[in-house]
């Protein structure tokens, strides 16, 4: 992808000075939040972090109010969805508590999260009385022994039992995400979608995007969406595509005939979706991260807890902002390196 000129300058954008939105250079509008409650991962999936990773220590992560504080700061400038993620957002202590919290801040309008599901058997119900609206379920395969090898721990039963528990709670729709990885789950894909003939959830399927440590061994795995839509017409017929696609969803929406559910192409590597792009991330350790791909940050903790009052953190939230980059340069080369995904939340 080219990088683009932005559209405007600083001078232009009032915004910084009287900030009521957030807007980047580039005139997007930037509304939808993702806040990793914590680095740490209950599995060690392949593609998100090398195995023997050290997770931060609690002291360097976000307290609850200052997750809270600075999710206000957001909503104050007109952000209105807010997704949990991490590391694995359901092992946070207090997660109940802080969607509870979060559900209660004026103008955050959604609110759902992406976990690996593990602890979703005892969590749905909870959460969703505490006002959660959505999950995204991580699931690569349906084979147990499998899904052991790509999580390096996981036991597959326990998702299953997850999905189950959060139907049951009402968090609709179920969406379950599945990294494609070449030589891992690759001869999977008709399995996973063959799911939505049954069932009325969302089969998305992820290209594995290079990271940190791990980029080159995932630059080589990579199995373009085009490859995996063949590889499931060829088994199960055409794909339909789903109308009304929304400009700022990063899935491509399309059905199979019959079929109760949906599947969803997510080709970030292959054809990104940035111009749709409204998305901002804050890292358990409070850095307002400007682009999945790239490692541009902003340091959001540091002066909140040196004192900064509400008007300097919407200032400095607004700033970073702007400064959002187009998007990623993967080809040229150009991989994110100061983290690893699961430092980021996806
Ligand atoms: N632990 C949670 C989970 O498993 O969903 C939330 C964090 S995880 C980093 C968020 C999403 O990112 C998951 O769907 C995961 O599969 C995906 N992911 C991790 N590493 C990735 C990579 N290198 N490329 C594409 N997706 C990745």
């Amino acid at each position: 992808m080219t990088e683009r000129r932005p559209r405007t300058s600083v001078a232009d954008i009032a915004l910084v000075e009287q900030p009521l939105a957030l807007h980047d250079s580039f005139g997007r509008h930037l509304h939808y939040l993702r806040v990793s409650l914590t680095d740490a991962c209950n599995l060690r999936c392949v593609y998100c972090m090398p195995e023997d990773i050290r997770f931060r220590p609690p002291a360097e992560l976000m307290q609850d109010h200052e997750v809270l504080t600075l999710i206000r700061v957001g909503a104050s400038l007109g952000v209105d969805k807010v997704r949990l993620t991490g590391g694995e957002p359901t092992i946070r202590r207090n997660v109940v508590e802080l969607v509870r919290e979060i559900r209660a801040i004026p103008g955050i309008q959604r609110l759902a999260m992406t976990t690996n599901g593990i602890r979703l058997e005892e969590l749905a119900r909870p959460l969703a009385e505490a006002g959660l609206d959505q999950v995204n379920i991580s699931i690569d395969s349906l084979d147990p022994e499998k899904f052991r090898r790509i999580t390096r721990r996981g036991e597959l039963a326990d998702v299953w039992r997850g999905i189950e528990a959060t139907e049951a709670a009402g968090l609709r729709p179920v969406k379950l995400n599945c990294v494609v990885t070449r030589g891992f789950n690759d001869d999977e894909v008709v399995e996973l979608a063959r799911l939505t003939l049954t069932h009325p959830w969302e089969v998305r399927f992820i290209e594995v995007m290079p990271f940190g440590s791990v980029a080159d061994f995932q630059m080589g795995q990579v199995v373009p969406s085009a490859e995996t839509r063949e590889r499931i017409e060829a088994a199960l017929g055409p794909l339909m595509p789903v109308p009304g696609h929304n400009g700022h969803d990063p899935a491509r929406s399309y059905q199979l005939s019959g079929a109760q559910g949906r599947l969803g192409f997510i080709s970030s590597v292959t054809a990104p979706f940035c111009e749709g792009c409204s998305r901002l991330r804050l890292t358990a350790d409070g850095r307002l991260r400007l682009c999945l791909l790239r490692d541009d940050e902003a340091d959001l903790l540091t002066p909140l807890r040196a004192g900064a009052d509400f008007a300097t953190l919407q200032r400095l939230m607004a700033e970073a902002a702007y400064r959002k980059p187009w998007g990623h340069r993967l080809e040229a080369h150009e991989f994110a390196m100061s983290r690893e995904m699961s430092q980021i939340g996806g």
